[in-house]
């Protein structure tokens, strides 16, 4: 049999971990989690109970050749697991990584941001993403709390409680920053498949159900 590449490699996934769903202290204007519940069967319990979090990590650990595993936790907003939630995945990640490298990211709007969660996130070396739309004009005009406040200064409080741009501009010297946009139509609620009328649904295995034919609804 021919080798190919791969066999001497180590296979390795990256998962995006969102452990709470749907749920968010802010209100952004562009939000596209904010308005998904219906999409979901379950209509509260959103978080990742222990049970599923401590399978989770134990399956990720085991499933990769890699020496070094990648944890990263996202949301909508990932810290309203709380602080607990976040001591369970290092304990677990220490109870499951045997003689891995575990690494951990974590993406947050910083709004909830203390010193006690400062210390915990440098303690385990957490990769920290904050969102942040600088300047302050255009952040505020579209990142507002629920009550309609904008959020600016309490992000710019997280900036420097944890030192981002010191440790990017020293440590990680980035020769590029990069920044990922995600756009969705207005019209979701009336365009999504949830929402489609049943008989709209394309039979597997027809013209329809394919990309790239004239009447396709699957985009290429
Ligand atoms: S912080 Fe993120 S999840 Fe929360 S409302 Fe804004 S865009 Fe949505």
């Amino acid at each position: 049999m021919k080798e190919t590449i791969n066999d001497n490699q180590p296979q390795g996934i990256h998962i995006v971990a969102k452990p709470i769903v749907l749920m968010c202290n802010l209100n952004c204007s562009y939000c596209f989690y904010l308005h998904k519940e219906d999409l979901l069967a379950t209509k509260n319990n959103w978080r990742m109970s222990d049970e599923v979090l401590e399978e989770f990590i134990k399956q990720y650990i085991e499933g990769q050749d890699h020496d070094e595993i990648i944890f990263s936790w996202q949301g909508s907003e990932p810290t309203l697991c709380g602080f607990d939630f976040f001591k369970k995945v290092a304990a677990y990640e220490r109870k499951h990584m045997g003689n891995k490298i575990i690494h951990n990211d974590l993406q947050t709007n910083g709004t909830l941001r203390d010193n006690e969660w400062c210390e915990f996130l440098r303690e385990h070396n957490f990769l920290v993403g904050l969102s942040i739309d600088s300047p302050k004009e255009l952040h505020d005009m579209q990142r507002k709390t629920k009550g309609g406040k904008p959020t600016f200064d309490k992000v710019w409080n997280s900036v420097e409680l944890l030192e981002i741009y010191c440790f990017i501009r020293d440590e990680v010297k980035p020769r590029a920053i990069q920044f990922n946009a995600c756009v969705e139509a207005k019209t979701f609620k009336e365009v999504a498949p949830p929402y489609w009328d049943s008989i709209e649904f394309p039979v597997l295995g027809s013209d329809a159900a394919k990309p790239g034919t004239s009447d396709s609804v699957v985009y290429n």
